[in-house]
């Protein structure tokens, strides 16, 4: 059980110098790996990186990543196609030089409200783009965790149960699902369901609040997600996420809809999210003990 911090919690950006800070930071709050943002793989300083990784107290488990409008797969444009096979590309091309297990996100697509229900021809692209970041993701020994986002990121994947129906169609043994109880709690019926729909299919968790502040301050159901997870034995990465327009930068405060701040101190969020998920996971552990 490998318990993680999203990279957002700390900096907007993942320069040498960010990045090494975010990953002893995150060794500090007491985490055991980090999450690398990844938002444009073109311009990420991966020597900066490489020089940084090895002295560092924490793992990069994963990288994550959304497609932008001009590299959507499922457009029906064969252009965006393309670019976000290249972008995908290049992010695997990263993710494998860390040494990470996991890419993961919104790889299918745009994060965004779209405006039209995804077409049948949609999704037979996105099936076979999948497929093909898949292949290569798997020639380097990586996995692809599909992260299931609300109806307002996605008209795509927004249960488990519809990303469980698509990764049937992709058919490729390196693709999980990805959860987020963020998105979770606005679509899933309850918080234990789609874990134990999973199974062996979970691949990636993201923990994050109703409103993506402090653990424990919204109207998350952990208590059942975290027995869910136990009986399916989980044993992935769990990581921390939240975002602040003290942090992030504003195109993509936008894009998420923050407009207004739960949390200042990285410090003290990261702390108790991290004191959060272990206890949570602990304490479902034991019922199952006695
Ligand atoms: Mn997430």
């Amino acid at each position: 059980m490998q318990i993680g911090c999203h990279g957002l919690v700390w900096a907007g950006s993942f320069e040498r110098e960010a990045l090494a800070s975010a990953l002893s930071r995150t060794h500090a709050a007491g985490f055991d790996a980090f999450e690398l943002p990844l938002m444009n793989p073109a311009a990420f300083d991966l020597d900066g990186a490489l020089e940084v990784i090895e002295a560092a107290p924490v793992k990069v488990v994963a990288a994550s990543l959304g497609q932008s409008r001009d590299s959507d797969p499922s457009l029906g444009d064969p252009e965006s196609f393309q670019a976000g096979l290249a972008k995908i590309g290049r992010a695997l091309e990263i993710v494998q030089a860390l040494g990470a297990p996991y890419l993961v996100g919104v790889l299918y697509g745009e994060l965004r409200k779209y405006t039209e229900p995804i077409t049948d021809a949609q999704r037979a692209d996105v099936v076979d783009f999948v497929r093909r970041i898949a292949d290569d993701a798997g020639e380097r020994g990586i996995e692809l965790g599909l992260e299931v986002v609300n109806r307002y990121e996605s008209n795509h994947l927004n249960t488990g149960r519809q990303a469980l129906d698509f990764i049937d169609r992709v058919d490729r043994p390196n693709v999980k699902v990805h959860l987020d109880t963020y998105h979770m709690n606005i679509e899933e019926s309850d918080m234990a369901q789609p874990v134990l729909d999973c199974g062996d299919r979970l691949g990636y968790v993201h923990v994050g609040e109703s409103h993506r502040g402090y653990l424990g301050s919204g109207t998350v159901d952990y208590m059942n997600f975290f027995h869910a997870l136990d009986r399916i034995n989980y044993d992935g990465p769990i990581t921390f996420e939240t975002f602040s327009t003290a942090i992030i930068h504003e195109d993509l405060s936008r894009m998420l809809a923050v407009w207004r701040n739960l949390w200042e101190d990285s410090e003290d969020l990261a702390l108790r999210a991290n004191q959060f998920i272990r206890a949570h996971y602990r304490a479902a552990q034991t019922t199952r003990m006695h």
